[in-house]
């Protein structure tokens, strides 16, 4: 069910930088775990 699926995700905590610790707002790119600042350095 697509409602469920959005609420299964909606419940998921923030997810967090593994280098800064920052809340990371959702992206493109699932696959990375660090901010936009973090992946630029
Ligand atoms: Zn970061």
């Amino acid at each position: 069910m697509l409602v469920n699926v959005l609420d299964f995700f909606k419940n998921l905590p923030a997810k967090l930088c593994g280098t800064c610790g920052e809340e990371m707002v959702e992206q493109h790119d699932c696959y990375t775990n660090k901010c936009d600042k973090c992946n630029s350095l």
